[in-house]
């Protein structure tokens, strides 16, 4: 008998060799088979006859096979199996393609039921590759699986049944007093009728109850992770060290940037850790925020963590503060994943002798053994780019660490509750002062002589120029789609030959990444050709100019962010978006750019249009993956959940109670899939 846990190689039917394609899909026992959804349905329990049915219409048609399968071969490699059916009114012509198994298992003057595309002229119906099922079986609804190569949806429906069958009732995960609160209906009813539904109204009782647990989950699990961070602490900031730390700034704070630094201190002076979101557009000025707290907190005898989540961000934090904080005495280091071994071992020894105030680094930081000797803050950057893991990770490095996470990137409110629930925001609604709106162009690529003239005239006057290139993979063969290198090869021997032109992508080493953007941070290049490595966080106040190629390819909030890496000194910035693509909808999206400046109005349309790279889809914020539910979509159940979990927490903060433990496994299951 099977129960949950089993590993799916012992499903009858199964074995070894195809627990490996199991495998591959994420399925390694029943349960998450089970909850392997069907990505969408096709009714087969409407069935018509042929006259009946449309022309040309997708139809299950009940029917009778009347003459036995003729094999052709109609060229090597490729055989045609043709046969006759009779709904009893009307004959339909059957052909089927090189599927022998199909073709062999078919028996005249049996009952089946044909489901494909129907083709009616005025002599004969004719159908091409229906699916067939046997008329007793298939009559109903049938689910569609996201399959792979060679595990079919049709063969993953077959394991499905085959476990279901000789599955007892599947236990339950959510209390009675839940289920009835939320009219929910029970977890075995569930999943039997999401992957073999009854009726359209089965199928969303089923949905609805999938979707509630899969949210509550979530939610759970995230407040849970939270809540690790709510002790006492005794890292209080005795006194405010921002008045001298403006000194070492080479302009004024705004508005925006001293009441963030307030709130902060004030935070930190308290007896519960801080727990706080800095956001602020790009170019908000983000950084000095975070500088002027690990000011004061160093002054206080602390030492200060900051995560980037990339090399080139890390590298140039550290060179930005090291220069600015070094005048005041605070000692900087670097770790990152290429810091050398030797250098590790004398950072991390300095670090636990309390030699180094402030670290920078990478997802490096977290390891187990970079110890700290007394870690008051810890601060990540562009922090949408990390797990939720990785930044619990780093504050638990020391007991009642204060917290500060750094975005861009503005989330709609109730994910916003789900990503940072209890934390405190402080919002930077100014940007520095001097700072010109940036003009945006939507233009195609017969523009490019003048734009390259336009580039050639800025560079004349010292200024510099990026051009973003969308990441290709090798296997896309897409016309006029050029990968960074091509295109840097390009430019560098027509019209940029002669000049300084520099290439920075994600596959380069982290040493030459950082030697080609200290030189263009310096000047030495004057254009760089890039992937979206760039995207996040750098900062070269001198360039002016923006070309990002294949635009349509990008989300829109991305566009916002690279478009926020120019812009950033006092001199007039320029993005121009080429894209040659045909598709309005495209265009249109690419105007929004144009339109508005504020990442909080992208981010909406962003949302609006789900293009490419979107919010919720490639990006999920370091969520774990969900299954079956949809943040978008399914805003009214997560309000639900989100109101429901808070019940469950306050009558059972630890989910000790026995009616929790199976959520309790949920939560690990979910959260467990959550690599870093
Ligand atoms: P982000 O919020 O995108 O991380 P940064 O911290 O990189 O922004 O700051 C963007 C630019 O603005 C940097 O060049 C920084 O030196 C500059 N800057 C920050 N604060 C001020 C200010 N108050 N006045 C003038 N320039 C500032
Ligand atoms: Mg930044």
């Amino acid at each position: 008998m099977l129960n949950l846990n089993s590993n799916i190689k012992y499903i009858k039917g199964v074995g070894e060799k195809r627990a490996e394609l199991f495998n591959k899909l994420g399925i390694f026992d029943v349960d998450s088979l089970l909850r392997f959804f069907p990505r969408k349905y096709e009714d087969w329990s409407n069935t018509k006859s042929v006259l009946e049915a449309e022309n040309g219409e997708n139809v299950a048609v009940k029917a009778t096979m009347i003459t036995p399968v003729k094999e052709a071969m109609i060229r090597r490699g490729m055989t045609l199996y043709k046969c006759r059916f009779s709904d009893g009114e009307s004959i339909i012509n059957v052909t089927i393609f090189n599927n022998k198994y199909l073709a062999k298992a078919l028996r005249v003057y049996e009952d089946y039921v044909l489901y494909g595309k129907l083709e009616k002229n005025f002599t004969a119906a004719s159908m091409s590759s229906p699916k067939i099922e046997k008329l007793d079986t298939g009559v109903r609804v049938h689910p569609i699986y996201p399959a792979t190569g060679k595990l079919t949806s049709n063969a993953i429906a077959k394991v499905v049944k085959t476990a279901l069958d000789s599955l007892g009732e599947i236990p339950e995960t959510l209390s009675d007093s839940i289920r009835n609160e939320y009219g929910l209906t029970s977890l075995d009813r569930a999943i039997r009728q999401i992957h073999f539904p009854d009726s359209d109204r089965d199928m969303a009782e089923a949905r609805k109850r999938l979707i509630f647990e899969e949210l509550l989950t979530l939610q759970l699990g995230m407040l849970k992770l939270k809540s690790a961070n709510k002790s006492e602490t005794s890292l209080q900031i005795k006194r405010d060290y921002t008045k001298e730390f403006c000194t070492l700034l080479p302009y004024e704070l705004t508005g925006a940037q001293k009441r963030a630094i307030a709130e902060c201190t004030q935070d930190m002076k308290k007896s519960v850790p801080m727990a706080r979101l800095l956001q602020g557009d790009v170019g908000s000025g983000k950084t000095a925020v975070g500088a002027g707290l690990v000011y004061t907190v160093c002054k206080n005898g602390y030492q200060a963590a900051l995560m980037a989540p990339t090399e080139i961000l890390a590298f140039q934090h550290y060179e930005g503060l090291s220069a600015m904080l070094g005048k005041a005495d605070i000692k900087v280091e670097l770790l990152t994943g290429s810091t050398k071994a030797k250098d590790k071992r004398e950072i991390k020894a300095r670090l636990m002798a309390g030699e180094i105030d402030l670290l920078i680094g990478t997802h490096a930081l977290i390891q187990n053994d970079v110890e700290f000797k007394n870690l008051g803050l810890v601060i990540t950057d562009e922090q949408h780019r990390f797990g939720v893991k990785q930044r619990a990770s780093l504050a638990e490095k020391g007991k009642g660490v204060h917290t500060l996470v750094m975005s861009a990137t503005p989330i709609p409110r109730t994910l916003g509750l789900i990503l940072y629930g209890d934390l405190d925001i402080s919002v930077l609604d100014e940007l520095p002062p001097g700072r010109q709106e940036i003009r945006t162009d939507v233009v195609d690529s017969r523009y490019n002589a003048r734009l390259y003239k336009f580039m050639k005239d800025a560079i004349a006057r010292g200024e510099q120029c990026y051009v973003i290139c969308p990441m290709v993979e090798e296997s896309e063969e897409t016309e006029g789609l050029k990968s960074a290198e091509q295109f840097a090869d390009e430019l560098s021997q027509g019209a940029f030959a002669g000049y300084n032109i520099g290439l920075l992508h994600g596959k380069m080493k982290p040493k030459e990444k950082e030697k080609v953007m200290s030189a263009f941070a310096g000047g030495d290049i004057c254009l760089l050709v890039a992937t979206t490595v760039v995207e996040v966080g750098v900062d070269v106040p001198n360039a002016t100019i923006m070309v990002i190629e294949n635009a349509e390819r990008f989300g829109l909030s991305q566009l916002h962010q690279l478009r926020g890496r120019i812009g950033r000194g006092s001199k007039k910035s320029y993005c121009v978006l080429i894209s040659d693509s045909k598709s309005e909808n495209a265009k249109e999206r690419l105007l929004t750019m144009k339109k508005y400046s504020d990442g909080f109005r992208i981010a909406d349309e962003d949302l609006k249009t789900r293009g490419p790279g979107d919010f919720f889809g490639e990006r999920q914020h370091g969520l774990p993956k969900l299954r079956i539910a949809d943040m978008l979509e399914d805003m009214e159940v997560l309000m639900l959940t989100q109101e429901c979990a808070h019940k469950i927490l306050e009558r059972d903060y630890n989910l000790d109670l026995p009616e929790n433990q199976a959520l309790c496994t949920q939560i690990n299951n979910m959260f467990r899939e959550l690599t870093y």
